[in-house]
């Protein structure tokens, strides 16, 4: 398979270079793990991308989830053109957004209210100071690998581009607000017992005495206001929960007082319709979304207990606002984007899809005797190159010991068969509906002849 022509590419990222930093508006575009030219991309139908050579892919990255229906569908592309007939913004309320939240709330167990922002990081980021103000505590745990954003309270151990990057954290990040983020194990309960009983008795140890807060358990003396969790890790490669894990997160909060925060910004309506709130029956205070509901434009949410929510300003004391929160073009696309995924079957489709391509893809890991672990759950996926003798990725450290070397090889030959991976070892693949069965088939050729190529290097 010849390489294609990349001179436009090469071209604009030269002249993005002396613009723009890295020549990237996000990290991870830049291909820098896996040693080539970004792609520019000229346009998307379905399950397919073209870039500025005219070379064209069958796209798994699907804009990092947001395009679960795939690159113009259809109903999406029309209520953006209706929506834009009638005004981009107004900094005013709308039907539209009203119908969203309606949506959200409807769908999610865990959610009473939702507040509409722009993107997951101005979830997450508002969800902690909702989260801090409610409990009065200042302390956030999270787990590492698992990645909510790029703001300064949980850039702590945050998996994706921080991981791809070797930079753990990020300079910038004042000492006094990273001290205020404990860290604990993706699946390792026991951490998060111990991460949360140190906080309590250090408390009590300085004889300060309960907190005055509203989350007054037994165990009230903790400083922790919340844990946040990607109840599926997608950040760090595709992570799956073990059984109990979620439950026993909830179980511990509620020991301890502390609430919990989903952030289900990849898996909100990508899973289920329900996320993974539904799917696994355990039911967070408060729950962050993005990507999916906005149906490729950019918008975030926060929702939960009414309790909780009822604190955001103006209807409480806690401030948080936005310019273009609830933009009518967003809602439109997340409004036309939840109702196709509504339909019957949505889901059971895309994920014996997603499973046709994990079968095919490992037995072609296995004809060519490369050792992966490849987790695959609904249409998310992803295949680690795991040393030999490696069984299962569970965690931060499992899925970092996979060879970033060996996923670069494996990306290019893919690249250069027209099949557009996402360009990180610790990234997971998105399947959209638009992905048919002929470009799965197609994939796992590729695949085949990829691992293939890897045994002769
Ligand atoms: C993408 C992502 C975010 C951040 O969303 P942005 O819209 O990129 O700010 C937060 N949490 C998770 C789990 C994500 O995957």
């Amino acid at each position: 398979m010849p390489m294609k022509n990349t001179r436009k590419s090469e071209d604009l990222f030269a002249r993005a270079g002396r613009v723009i930093p890295g020549g990237v508006n996000s990290p991870v575009r830049a291909f820098a793990s896996v040693g080539l030219t970004p792609r520019f991309i000229a346009r998307g139908e379905g399950c397919r991308i073209w870039d500025e050579d005219g070379n064209e892919y069958i796209d798994y990255v699907c804009s990092w989830g947001p395009l679960i229906l795939g690159h113009r569908h259809p109903s999406v592309e029309a209520a953006v053109r209706d929506a834009l007939g009638r005004g981009s913004t107004f900094g005013a309320s709308t039907r539209g957004e009203v119908e969203l939240a309606e949506k959200i709330v409807q769908a999610l167990p865990g959610v009473d209210m939702v507040r509409l922002v722009n993107s997951g990081t101005e979830a997450t980021m508002s969800a902690l100071r909702l989260a801090r103000a409610f409990t009065g505590r200042s302390k956030i745990v999270k787990f590492a690998g698992c990645y909510h954003g790029h703001h300064d309270s949980l850039l702590i151990k945050a998996g994706s581009g921080a991981l791809t990057f070797g930079a753990p954290s990020s300079p910038g990040v004042p000492i006094e607000v990273a001290r205020n983020t404990l860290t604990a194990g993706y699946n390792d309960l026991a951490s998060l017992e111990e991460v949360l009983s140190a906080e309590a008795g250090s408390d009590a140890g300085l004889g300060s005495g309960p907190k005055a807060g509203l989350g007054s358990g037994p165990k009230a003396g903790s400083d922790v206001a919340a844990v946040i969790v990607e109840p599926v890790a997608g950040n760090m490669g595709l992570v799956l929960p073990e059984p109990g894990f979620l439950q026993g997160v909830r179980r511990v909060c509620d020991m301890y007082g502390a609430l919990l925060i989903f952030d289900e910004v990849i898996t909100g309506f990508r899973l289920g319709y329900g996320g993974a709130q539904a799917y696994y029956d355990v039911v967070p205070d408060l729950t962050c979304l993005g990507k999916t509901i906005g149906g490729g434009l950019p918008v975030g949410a926060y929702g939960g207990r009414q309790d909780i929510m009822s604190m955001i300003s103006p209807s409480g004391p806690v401030y948080q606002a936005g310019t273009l929160s609830g933009n009518p073009l967003a809602v439109a696309a997340g409004l036309a984007t939840l109702e196709e995924v509504a339909q019957e079957g949505f889901y059971e489709d895309l994920e014996k899809k997603t499973g046709v391509l994990a079968e095919g893809w490992r037995q072609a890991a296995e004809n060519a005797g490369a050792p992966i672990c490849l987790n695959q759950m609904g249409s998310l996926m992803t295949s680690f190159f795991v040393p030999e003798g490696t069984l299962r990725v569970t965690d931060f450290e499992t899925a970092g010991s996979a060879d970033t070397q060996r996923y670069a090889e494996f990306f290019k030959y893919m690249l250069e068969q027209g099949v557009y991976l996402p360009p990180s070892q610790f990234e997971a693949l998105f399947v959209s509906a638009a992905h048919d069965e002929k470009s799965v088939q197609r994939t796992i050729e590729a695949a085949q002849h990829a691992f293939w190529r890897l045994g002769q290097d």
